[in-house]
């Protein structure tokens, strides 16, 4: 690991006024990014700890639901609020990690965590995530557990985050701060980047910006939502497909739908063609499985995980069986 200051600033001002310093990064639980230290992927010179920061509000009202910066996976996936209003973000977060990991990575951190791509997190192999304009060895390589969904000729890495995913299902949005101490918010949809021609750049983070807050609309189709997660083992591993659903039912007709995978897309991955086919119809089986088969439309497999998309389309099939249970 490479030598690095600490700061470990009193305020949210204090901790923005320090992200011009050359070389700086934000740490909040340190779950992924020590990690990568230690492995010499990442090399700041300069970390601020978020540790001591105001940011760790739980707050649920008639509005919905909001989620700082540094609550703890742990904290808010046994929120009672969280639990009732909106399964799905407990369920992806205790389908995630380890209790261990879950009581250190908070929400910001969550969103902002790192493909698993092996070629990535080993800095002996070219990764154009890593190093641009260096390859891409996973394309002709080791890519099971990487996307069909989004991927460039520059690289199919997948998105590891399972409470993003839940997210996206949900419409919420990211509230971000400045370092001149403007606000600003946009869609957890729209926060993170297909890879393109530019893999490296992967959120729509400005330079020293720094995630306050995540917001979360509270609606009848969240109090009926749920995340379904498969892999490779049961516990502490990465999803090879998941998803998230939230679906109201009226009458014996399906209204607001949120559909979104991860495991599969370069970024959490909203599914428009399923909610498309769900959206007005009656609520039956055949409405269910059409609907599911809908799921990943475009995907492009490579040459080892095309059985993600019959995986997916199954996933999605028995998430939207839960919430229609
Ligand atoms: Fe790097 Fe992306 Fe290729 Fe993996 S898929 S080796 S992260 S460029």
């Amino acid at each position: 690991m490479h030598a690095f200051t600490l700061a470990q600033p009193a305020s949210i001002d204090a901790a923005l006024a320090g992200a011009g310093t050359s070389g700086a990064k934000y740490i909040a639980g340190g779950t992924d990014l020590m990690q990568l230290m230690k492995d010499n992927v990442e090399a700041p010179t300069h970390l601020i700890d978020l540790e001591p920061l105001p940011l760790t509000v739980i707050r649920a009202d008639s509005n919905g639901l909001r989620l700082e910066a540094m609550a703890r996976m742990s904290d808010v996936a046994a929120h009672p609020a969280v639990r009732e209003g909106w399964p799905v973000i407990s369920q992806a977060l205790l389908a995630s990690a380890s209790p261990q990991v879950r009581n250190m990575g908070t929400m910001g951190g969550n969103l902002l965590q790192r493909t698993r791509c092996g070629y990535f997190r080993d800095p002996g192999f070219a990764c154009n995530k890593r190093l641009p304009g260096s390859g891409c060895p996973a394309i002709r390589g080791e890519n099971r557990l990487l996307a069909i969904l989004g991927g460039s000729e520059h690289c199919i890495a997948s998105h590891p985050s399972d409470l993003a995913v839940a997210l996206v299902a949900l419409d919420a949005t990211v509230e971000v701060r400045a370092p001149n101490g403007r606000t600003r918010t946009m869609p957890v949809r729209d926060f993170h980047h297909v890879p393109g021609d530019t893999p490296h750049i992967e959120t729509n983070l400005a330079s020293g910006e720094l995630i306050t807050a995540i917001l979360v609309p509270a609606n009848p189709a969240a109090r009926s939502s749920a995340y379904v997660k498969v892999r490779d083992r049961a516990s502490f591993e990465f999803a090879l497909a998941s998803a998230a659903v939230a679906m109201e039912v009226r009458d014996g007709t399906i209204g607001d739908v949120g559909v979104a995978a991860g495991g599969v897309g370069t970024k959490p991955w909203r599914l428009p063609e399923v909610e498309a086919a769900l959206r007005g119809r009656p609520l039956s089986n055949d409405t269910l499985r059409t609907a599911a088969m809908q799921a990943g439309q475009g995907a492009r497999p490579a040459s080892q995980n095309g059985f993600k998309l019959p995986l997916l389309r199954n996933t999605v099939l028995r998430a939207l069986r839960i919430v229609s249970a």
